[in-house]
């Protein structure tokens, strides 16, 4: 696994970063700009000494019109002042005078080239002569130009460091309340991933990120506690579903055999009637066993719903009548839906199935209609109802409302449960109401 680092090292190494390079970046925008007003600064100034040099000798020219006995050493100290020399021609290129035979470098930094600029000496409109003036580049700062601009540069440096050091608490007080609630989370599903499912988790952080994740963990341990609970309930219904008529089996054989009870047609078909309550229960096994298969793909057709259902709900006429139910059918014509034809006679067969078994007196209405989500098949009984918290384990395997088991209401609890696999195959979606004591409707809606 790749080393990873913790919260609060990713937040300070990418804050380190991000300020260094903000600041380096800064740094070297503020010199750049720095730089050009110095040097614009220093290069104005220098202008005003090469005109005050050219001046003089325009002046001189004007006065004296020849150069004849030119003397430029006055002019030659003051411009070596400012470090600048020049060299004056006449406008043949014949020499007048030059001081840039003294020329001494400036200092030992190569970087500082000697540069020249010529200008023309006017009078009157025509030029008297040419001249050179040059100087050391980066050599015409100041002491004081110099040392200003290394303040400014240490004023920088100091900002940055201080900014750092200011910033720095700032973010390990924040890194610190971002890692920590995750951090207790981590613990957390760690706990519960050993199974420690009582584990208290702090849902109230400020960050709307974190509160969201402790919401989806408790969620998550929560429903692993229904898991759990269902799974401990599904062990004991499942030994229960089998043991009572293996032991009803055994008792009766047993005391036929010891003669305490008589072998005749009776007790033979009772043994015979608990014998097929095994075969039924495990035929509903395989039944869900093959829906709730991986590899479970309906092979649908196109499938005419309300003739499926009347042909499902004409077999339990009977069963109606013998319980004094009324079954009332109210099917739209002509309602094609997409499914396999087998499942849905199946899932159609356990929810009136279920209704006749479940309801004492009154009517099971079932319904077919068109909707604007899609075909639905409603079936509505007047029996006991279901609780809302019953109603949130109905379709899990073996689950059976009545905690007793009751074997009159016969069933094993798979029913609901192979409907939902069915349905979840098929793509369609179950809904429900109910109150307890005033009935249940189940809706399927062929999306
Ligand atoms: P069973 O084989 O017991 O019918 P089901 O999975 O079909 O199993 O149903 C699960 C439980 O849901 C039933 O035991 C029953 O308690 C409850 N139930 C299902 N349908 C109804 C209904 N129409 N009215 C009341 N309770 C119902």
């Amino acid at each position: 696994m790749k080393a990873s680092l913790s919260i609060k090292k990713q937040f300070v190494i990418f804050f380190l970063f991000v300020a260094a390079a903000s600041l380096i970046l800064l740094s070297l925008i503020l010199r750049t700009a720095i730089e050009k007003c110095f040097h614009d600064y220093v290069w104005t100034a220098q202008a005003s000494s090469h005109g005050m040099i050219i001046k003089y000798f325009e002046d001189y020219y004007a006065k004296h019109k020849s150069w004849k006995n030119f003397d430029g050493r006055e002019i030659g100290d003051t411009a070596k002042k400012s470090e600048s020399y020049f060299t004056v021609t006449d406008p043949h290129g014949k020499l007048i005078w030059t001081t840039e035979n003294d020329i001494e470098p400036c200092c030992l930094n190569p970087e500082h080239k000697y540069w020249r600029d010529i200008y023309p000496v006017m009078y009157e409109g025509t030029m008297a002569a040419r001249i050179n003036i040059g100087q050391f580049t980066d050599h015409i700062y100041s002491p004081e130009d110099i040392a200003f601009r290394r303040s400014i540069a240490y004023g920088i440096g100091i900002s940055l460091a201080v900014t750092l050091l200011m910033a720095l608490p700032l973010l390990l007080t924040v890194s610190s309340r971002l890692s920590r609630p995750i951090r207790e989370l981590k613990n957390a599903a760690d706990e519960m991933s050993h199974g420690n499912l009582s584990v208290k988790l702090e849902k109230n952080s400020s960050v709307k990120e974190i509160s969201g994740l402790a919401e989806s963990i408790d969620h998550l341990r929560k429903s692993l506690l229904k898991q759990e609970e269902l799974r401990k309930q599904l062990t004991s219904n499942i030994s229960h579903e089998l043991r009572t008529p293996l032991n009803i089996i055994q008792n009766q054989l047993e005391g036929m055999i010891d003669g305490v009870l008589p072998l005749d047609k009776e007790r033979l078909e009772s043994v015979l009637q608990e014998m097929e309550r095994l075969v039924s229960l495990i035929r509903e096994v395989e039944k869900i066993t093959e829906v709730e298969s991986g590899d479970f793909i309906p092979v649908c057709a196109e499938t005419d719903l309300s003739a499926a259902v009347k042909a499902v709900a004409d077999t339990f006429e009977g069963a109606f009548k013998r319980k004094g139910l009324e079954l009332v059918l109210d099917l739209e014509k002509n309602i094609i839906i997409s499914a396999e034809k087998d499942k849905l006679t199946q899932t159609v067969m356990n929810l009136i199935s279920n209704a006749c078994k479940f309801t004492e007196k009154g009517t099971v209405s079932v319904k077919t209609y068109e909707s604007p989500a899609g075909a639905v098949f409603e079936i509505k009984d007047t029996g006991p109802g279901i609780s809302r918290e019953d109603m949130e384990n109905i379709f899990e395997r073996f689950y059976r409302v009545e905690k007793s088991r009751s074997r009159d209401t016969g069933g094993a609890g798979l029913g609901l449960a192979i409907v939902k696999k069915i349905a979840d195959a098929h793509g369609w979606k179950i809904e429900t109401e109910s109150e307890k004591g005033k009935g249940s409707l189940f809706r399927i809606i062929f999306r």
